[in-house]
């Protein structure tokens, strides 16, 4: 890779190669798992490319070099966790500041805004950007950010990230994108002008539900030296053992997503059929409301999807217990099929209003559509609403 331009190649090359060379000593095709803390210096001082373990590390810089180039990123910071790659995002802001927040974003990122932030003084506005005219509305002299998800969580809401990176660009405001659920194989933020993509790599990026992290990738020289700054600085640093886990996870993204998106379409075709569900939100479908968005803004729409069953929490409940090959898990982006219940499970850390104004009610489930045999989901989905349908 290393005489190759990485510009040149499609994202399903970068996934297996980028930000990897054979080791130079040894030859080792995979990236060495490099778990030395430090490292000799030859006098006071003076090191080559590393010093000490928190500040950078050949197994991680390997990672962060892949997900750059997965990103269209000239720089890519790792961290523990996707909370932690989003903390050190709002790291770079100051007291008084005000921060532009998607509404329905992952429970923990408004935990995050709601719970942590607002002690520092940085206060949040939750809106729905489906209207991007909206965000110009919310803005106010003091916005130094805005930030959303899209396919937002768990309503797969989808936003326009070119015009509201149009938006934030004349306001002079970064815009950051959770890419978590589209990925870089599905959807390419900082190609539609955002400034910086925000992962948790715990879900797709790796995809075998083994490791939790997080990273954020972006073009700007100036963000990415403060966030390599926060990195060493505030430390949620991940080991040299899970960058290897992700990197190897990683390379198979491409054929995943692939698999992924056609068994959530056959789901969520299906599931638009049954008469136990109400709703069904998935931007895969012609009649979601971002569906044309979706088309236009990312290559496929995904492999999650919620939907409403009748029959309130007892029928869910119920659903969700008699499943087999789904795992009534949290979480998301693995091989394995799972199945939430998001008001009980991933969103209770919201106000129980603001789940309501949302649409998150007690029949809403979610699913992520895993790499098994779409029939044998449905089978499995099928003893689900079995149960439901007994409770009444
Ligand atoms: C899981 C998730 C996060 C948080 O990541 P962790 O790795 O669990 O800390 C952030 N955003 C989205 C969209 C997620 O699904």
């Amino acid at each position: 890779m290393s005489d190759v331009d990485s510009s040149s190649l499609k994202v399903d090359t970068l996934c297996i190669h980028a930000g990897q060379e054979p080791d130079a000593s040894s030859g080792a095709v995979m990236a060495p798992i490099v778990l030395s803390s430090t490292f000799a210096q030859d006098g006071p001082g003076v090191y080559k490319q590393y010093d000490y373990s928190r500040a950078g590390n050949p197994t991680r810089t390997a990672l962060e070099g892949c997900l750059a180039a997965l990103e269209g990123a000239s720089h890519a910071i790792a961290f523990g966790s996707g909370c932690a790659a989003t903390m050190a995002m709002l790291l770079t802001l100051k007291s008084g500041d005000h921060v532009l927040v998607g509404d329905d974003v992952y429970g923990g990122t408004f935990r995050i805004f709601d719970k942590v932030m607002k002690q520092f003084g940085i206060d949040a506005t939750f809106i729905d950007m489906s209207d991007p005219a909206r965000v110009t509305a919310a803005l106010r002299p003091s916005s130094r950010l805005i930030w959303m998800e899209t396919p937002s969580n768990p309503m797969m809401k989808i936003f326009d990230i070119a015009a509201i990176a149009e938006i934030a660009r004349k306001a002079k405001l970064p815009l950051v994108v959770d890419n978590t659920f589209a990925t870089p194989i599905l959807q390419q933020p900082l190609a539609l002008g955002a400034t910086a993509v925000v992962h948790s790599t715990t879900k797709y990026i790796n995809g075998h539900s083994d490791v939790v992290g997080g990273a954020i990738m972006t073009r700007d020289g100036e963000l990415a030296e403060r966030l390599h700054f926060i990195q060493k600085a505030a430390g949620a640093v991940p080991s040299p053992f899970d960058c290897y886990l992700v990197l190897r996870g990683v390379k198979t993204l491409a054929v995943r997503m692939e698999r992924h998106v056609a068994t959530a379409r056959k789901v969520a075709e299906r599931l638009t059929l049954h008469p136990q569900v109400a709703r069904v939100y998935y931007p895969g479908l012609p009649d979601h409301p971002g569906h044309a968005l979706a088309s236009k803004q990312m290559s496929g729409p995904g492999g999650m999807l919620s939907f409403e069953l009748r029959g309130g929490l007892p029928a869910a409940t119920a659903f969700l217990k008699s499943l087999r090959i789904f795992a009534c898990a949290e979480s998301l982006g693995g091989v394995e099929s799972l199945a939430e219940h998001p008001a009980i499970m991933t969103h209770a850390s919201l106000p129980a209003e603001t789940r309501a104004q949302l649409g998150i009610g007690d029949g809403l489930l979610r699913l992520s559509l895993g790499i098994e045999s779409a029939d044998d989901l449905w089978v499995d989905l099928e003893r689900g609403f079995a149960a439901a349908l007994a409770t009444k």
